[in-house]
């Protein structure tokens, strides 16, 4: 299937692994003009270059931290008006909320709601004048289902889907469409730095809890960047402009509910 997208340009952010490389992958593959970010410049670089390879389609790049305004400032510099935008970073860190101070919860809410909120506004109105938009935010299954010891991301990321909830309905009649992406369990860095993490405390093998963990999802393994990736790709593209402000769990069918 053809998804009437090559050509645009693409800013997707925090994309040097995981989610955000699988969607610049998948999105490179359509013939889109894909400008990618991370915050290392090695790394970056690299991926770049990889997925350059890959799409036969060169992939700018820039190192910087989204989080910050310097690092938007740059970031739109590099990729000035782009008709699709990914918006993603890094999770907030897990923990009991009796440890969280105020500045803790401004770091969370910073990277996982007005982060991607400052770049929507930004390229919003160019969107709507060129009458061809799409924002995909990748947010996380925490969202509908909160996950307990991730606090920070449930309460950030629900402000986040929120408010684009509200935004969405505002710009669908200019062919600009805002959805979110949520991921449940993904095989990537950061759920591998996960299962590390609770292994060493539980003093159980990294491979035992990954196997159950695995065992515990209906479809009995991880899912991988590439199926996400593929997932963003129809959402950005032109057949998709009739899904307008959607929450769509890409999870494995993880949550039990039967909507
Ligand atoms: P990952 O650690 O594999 O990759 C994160 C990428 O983001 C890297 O390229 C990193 O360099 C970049 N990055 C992080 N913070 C950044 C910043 N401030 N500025 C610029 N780049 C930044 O993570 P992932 O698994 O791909 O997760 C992506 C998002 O999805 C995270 O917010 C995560 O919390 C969320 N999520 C992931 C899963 C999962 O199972 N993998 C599940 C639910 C939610």
């Amino acid at each position: 299937m053809d998804l009437g997208i090559a050509g645009r340009k693409a800013l997707v952010c925090a994309a040097s692994k995981g989610l955000g490389r699988g969607c610049a992958e998948a999105l490179a593959r359509e013939g889109v003009a894909v400008t990618i970010l991370a915050r290392t410049e090695s790394v970056v670089r690299k991926t770049a270059e990889e997925i350059g390879t890959m799409s036969g389609r060169a992939v700018q790049w820039l190192a910087c931290d989204i989080t910050t305004p310097e690092g938007r400032a740059a970031a739109l510099a590099a990729c000035p008006e782009p008709d699709i935008l990914v918006n993603n970073a890094g999770g907030p860190p897990p923990g009991d909320f009796r440890e969280w101070d105020r500045d803790m919860w401004i770091r969370a809410i910073d990277a996982n709601m007005l982060t991607p909120i400052e770049l929507i506004k930004a390229t919003l109105d160019g969107m709507i004048a060129r009458e061809f938009g799409r924002i995909v935010n990748i947010t996380s299954s925490a969202v509908k289902a909160p996950i307990d010891i991730l606090g920070l991301s449930n309460g950030a990321r629900s402000g986040l889907t929120g408010f684009v909830a509200g935004l969405a309905r505002k710009v669908a009649r200019h062919n600009v469409t805002i959805n979110n992406l949520l991921p449940g369990p993904f095989d990537t860095d950061r759920l591998r730095g996960n299962l590390e993490m609770r292994a060493k405390a539980a003093r159980k093998p990294v491979e035992e809890l990954r196997k159950a963990q695995m065992s515990a999802n209906p479809a009995g393994r991880f899912g991988s960047a590439a199926e996400f990736g593929a997932a963003c790709a129809f959402l950005c593209s032109a057949q998709a402009g009739y899904i307008v402000g959607q929450n769509v769990l890409i999870d494995g069918g993880g949550y039990p509910g039967t909507f």
